[in-house]
């Protein structure tokens, strides 16, 4: 990562966004206050625990939320592709905003059997997103573009008259995302779509996303719990807990210099393929009740770097070296307000080895630098 100015298209921005839920408690913030871009064309990964809001996140981008849920605050700017003035999707009306969806935002869901209406066939769904967005096609044109969007996910034509339940788990997905592309839109979000899926398919289907999306030029929100998948496939990555986002960065750079504990900590919970055999790392304790924030840094009661400030005021989320805008983190350690030790400067040659499990002599050695992620005793 170097220090030039980094070259920017945003297809999306999202800017200080607040979602709350409304409880007999009072309001919960599932999304408390979050600022990203995605780029035009690039796979944007999204990573958390389940209640993390990273679904939240996405529900809100889409206008898919519906009561307890409320956004209370923040933009969400659509840049259309001929380059006109970018369009707040929050301040879309009601025809706008179907006319929106699908064409230039669409999603993936991870139930691909709740995504598809159970008692019409497949070319029927398709043929209907099509008409209702674009009445000149005929009907010979629809037909033809959905045989084509089946052979793009990679099913045979002859099965656009089956029905979901007559379809692999496989084969539904697919056909979930076929409707997805069905308008050439900008941006797809898929949240966990691989999740219910054996790791064959969830193999086979990711390498058709990358194919597809690397052909067709459409950018990616990709949320998943599984923060290695993200690391093959996304360009950038957030990293969300308790409906914040605590560390943003470009794919390599969080891999090989992960500066959020959180981020450390899922690193370090997954096995390594090659290598001798170690116990995991984990993190220990448990995401926190919204209802119920620990004052300041919500990670603070399971964070072993923890010290004073932390408990008292939330980090933000910042630039630790201003020259570098693409990576973002929200913690204390790389704050010089609170914490006086310089900012993480360099990658660790073992960690850019390649092998995650070479992090672990991390833990083993006493480094005051937040770069080692010492926990401070
Ligand atoms: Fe939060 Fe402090 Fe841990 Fe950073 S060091 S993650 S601010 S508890």
């Amino acid at each position: 990562m170097g220090n030039e100015p980094v070259q920017t298209n945003p297809v999306l921005e999202v800017r200080q966004l607040i979602v709350d839920y409304v409880s007999t408690t009072g309001l919960v913030h599932a999304v408390d206050n979050i600022s990203c871009t995605i780029q035009r064309g690039e796979i944007f990964g999204l990573a958390g625990e389940s209640g993390s809001g990273k679904s939240t996140l996405a529900f809100a981008i889409a206008r898919l939320l519906k009561f307890p849920a409320q956004i209370a605050q923040g933009e969400i700017l659509y840049y259309p592709r001929d380059g006109a003035r970018p369009i707040n999707i929050l301040e879309l009306g009601p025809r706008a905003l179907r006319q929106f969806r699908w064409s230039e935002l669409a999603i993936v869901f991870q139930s691909a059997m709740n995504a598809l209406n159970p008692v019409m066939d497949i070319a029927t769904q398709i043929d209907d997103v099509i008409r209702a967005h674009d009445p000149h096609m005929s009907r010979a044109q629809r037909r033809d573009r959905a045989a084509e969007l089946m052979r793009l996910v990679g099913i045979a034509p002859d099965r656009l008259r089956s029905f979901p339940h007559q379809l692999s788990g496989g084969m539904r997905q697919r056909a979930v995302i076929a409707l997805a592309l069905a308008l050439h839109p900008d941006l797809i979000i898929m949240d966990e779509p691989t999740t219910a899926l054996d790791v064959v398919v969830q193999r086979e289907i990711l390498n058709e996303v990358r194919a597809l999306q690397q052909h067709m030029g459409f950018a990616v929100i990709f949320i998943t719990h599984d923060l290695s998948l993200l690391l093959e496939i996304s360009q950038h990555l957030a990293i969300m807990y308790a409906g914040r986002m605590v560390e943003l960065a470009p794919q390599a750079a969080l891999f090989t210099q992960p500066l959020h504990p959180y981020a450390y900590g899922l690193l370090h919970a997954f096995p390594s393929l090659y290598g001798a055999r170690k116990v995991m790392l984990g993190i220990p304790g448990h995401p926190p009740d919204l209802r119920q924030l620990p004052a300041g840094c919500p990670f603070a009661p399971r964070c072993a770097w923890a010290f004073g400030a932390c408990r008292s005021i939330t980090p933000r989320l910042r630039q630790p070296d201003p020259a570098v805008s693409e990576r973002q983190v929200a913690c204390h350690l790389y704050d010089p307000a609170h914490h006086p030790a310089p900012p993480p400067a360099s990658v660790d040659p073992a960690l850019a080895a390649g092998d995650l499990l070479a992090a672990d002599h991390l833990l083993d050695t006493a480094a005051p630098h937040p770069t080692r992620l010492e926990p401070i005793s």
